[in-house]
């Protein structure tokens, strides 16, 4: 890989910068000055410095964010704050998008990284990856609706979802007299709005939404709203 390549990918500047600086000698490789930012060097055996430092080279991140509301699941945006603005300077450099969307308002588990390879694996519809979520819904959720949900229910397209897995957890009654359902729903799909949609195929509407798993990966519940952490390599190897 060439040197100023390498360098700008750990986030050292752009190339031109690169340049500059291996000019005054502040780059070295195995422990001489390399002048020409565009030497090939081996990544992961080379002893490459800037200004001393040791540049510990890696291609991939695979970032944890328990994603707050009120953000949106894209790289960029003109109006809307994004998942990637919750991000520190240091970790933009390796570009990392996000694996798949949550709704504005969906709080919880959301993965981020560079691995094209596995953000494509983890979203193939044939790899049926369970997703499970916490919901309140408006409304008493019922064994009928647990039924309807591991058959199938159809939403407003005509889509009929695949078998999924409902567990009502708790329900609370509020002073208006409405109640409100706590339940845990897994999905091995990704449609639109999914998981609202298909409540609201058996007449009951989500108010809160939280991603609690991605297949083996959990949300940490040590891991605050709005904060991210990488993976582990437990976490990373479980995905792998
Ligand atoms: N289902 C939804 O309705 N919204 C999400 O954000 C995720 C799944």
């Amino acid at each position: 890989m060439r040197l100023d390549k390498l360098l700008g990918h750990m986030g050292f500047g752009s190339r031109s910068e690169i340049k500059r600086w291996a000019k005054a000698g502040l780059i070295t490789v195995n422990g001489s000055a390399v002048k020409d930012s565009g030497k090939q060097v081996e990544p992961d055996t080379d002893d490459v410095r800037f200004d001393g430092e040791k540049v510990e080279y890696r291609e991939y991140v695979y970032i944890m964010l328990h994603k707050p509301p009120g953000v949106i699941s894209a790289t960029e945006d003109r109006r809307e704050r994004t998942v990637i603005d919750l991000l520190p300077d240091e970790m933009l450099c390796f570009e990392p998008f996000p694996v798949g969307r949550l709704d504005k308002d969906t709080e919880g588990l959301l993965l981020l990284t560079n691995d094209g390879k596995l953000a494509h694996e983890l979203l193939a519809p044939r790899k049926h990856v369970p997703k499970t979520y916490f919901a309140r819904v408006s409304g008493d959720v019922t064994e009928e609706d647990v039924a309807a949900m591991t058959l199938g229910v159809t939403l407003d397209d005509g889509y009929v979802t695949k078998p999924a897995q409902l567990v009502i957890k708790s329900k609370e009654s509020l002073p208006t007299g409405e109640v409100l359902s706590h339940i845990e729903l897994t999905i091995t799909e990704g449609k639109f709005h999914q998981v609202k949609r298909m409540f609201e195929s058996v007449g009951k509407h989500v108010v809160y939404l939280k991603r609690l798993t991605m297949g083996p990966l959990q949300l940490d519940s040590e891991l605050p709203i709005g904060q991210w952490r990488e993976l582990s390599e437990e976490e990373l190897a479980s995905l792998q």
